[in-house]
């Protein structure tokens, strides 16, 4: 027998969560203690075209809780859409498949990452506004090859953005920042699951990076093909210092973590209790269909 619910049919939802390292530890959401958010169900799995996804969990938010002032469900999704035992960097695509059936329309994802900008500090939070993926997504949902364009402006959501750094600034410590939005922060995007070495973190930095993030870059082009809002929820557990000291076998600086991992994760579900659930976001619009002679004729 397996605990895992292979589900029929997918919840209709506007919202998802994707956690990752910034919750690593934590049952999200049963240990974050946010009153009113509740499980309805857990170890979900769907089958999908690309394959099965699993360790998926639908919440519901009380009515107390959301702007239109009704309850609403979200799908959370574990650790990028990751299998529990090893690593699989084509997860994204099922994952993002389930969304894109469930018709999500915002997602937040949650993760931790390095600076290689001097003035960021672990501890620090930034929601960059731009990526470096140089490869986008080997693993693309784009439905028709020539039916859509996806723009690569507007990656992160502004308006998402926004809530999310109101959110946080109630509840971060005072001494580390909130970089958001309108900073025009930078994240490269490298796939891990090793640490970037010094000399590509040097890379991303003369490539115009601020921040070198593991899991962002498939989530936000994934997001923008699914015609849907893309938001990280992410702080820094090393800083360029940290990249560079070849005297110190190890990158991530250990008591980051922790003490924030719980903050940034009752951070990531009262930003997305406040996302409205029916209003159009510029975002939807970056996905556009194409005339249909461009796939029509040939
Ligand atoms: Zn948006």
């Amino acid at each position: 027998m397996t605990d895992k619910q292979i589900s029929a049919s997918i919840p209709s939802v506007r919202t998802a969560v994707i956690t990752g390292s910034a919750n690593w530890g934590i049952a999200f959401p049963e240990d974050v203690g946010v009153a009113g958010v509740r499980v309805l169900a857990r170890d979900l799995a769907f089958e999908t075209p690309y394959g099965l996804t699993e360790n998926w969990k639908l919440l519901e938010f009380d009515a107390s809780l959301t702007v239109e002032g009704r309850a609403k469900q979200v799908l959370c999704m574990y650790s990028h859409g990751n299998p529990r035992d090893h690593i699989d960097h084509s997860c994204h695509r099922p994952a993002f498949w389930v969304l894109m059936q469930a018709g999500v329309r915002r997602v937040l994802a949650c993760s931790t990452m390095g600076a290689v900008n001097k003035a960021i500090q672990p501890g620090d939070m930034v929601i960059n506004a731009d990526l470096i993926e140089l490869t986008q997504t080997p693993y693309s949902l784009l439905e028709g090859r020539q039916r859509f364009d996806c723009s690569g402006k507007q990656l992160v959501c502004p308006h998402c953005a926004s809530l999310l750094a109101q959110t946080a600034r109630r509840h971060w410590p005072a001494s580390r920042r909130i970089h958001g939005v309108e900073q025009g922060l930078v994240a490269a995007h490298a796939y891990g699951p090793r640490l970037t070495s010094p000399a590509e973190a040097m890379a991303f930095r003369s490539m115009g990076a601020d921040v070198i993030n593991h899991s962002i870059a498939p989530e936000a082009t994934l997001s923008r093909e699914i015609g849907a809002c893309f938001t990280p929820c992410a702080f820094v557990t090393a800083g360029f210092n940290d990249y560079m000291d070849r005297n110190r076998g190890q990158l991530l600086q250990d008591d980051v973590l922790p003490s924030l991992s719980m903050i940034a994760s009752r951070v990531a579900l009262e930003t997305i209790a406040r996302f409205p659930e029916d209003e159009d976001c510029t975002c939807h619009s970056l996905k556009s269909p194409q005339p249909e002679e461009r796939y029509a004729r040939f």
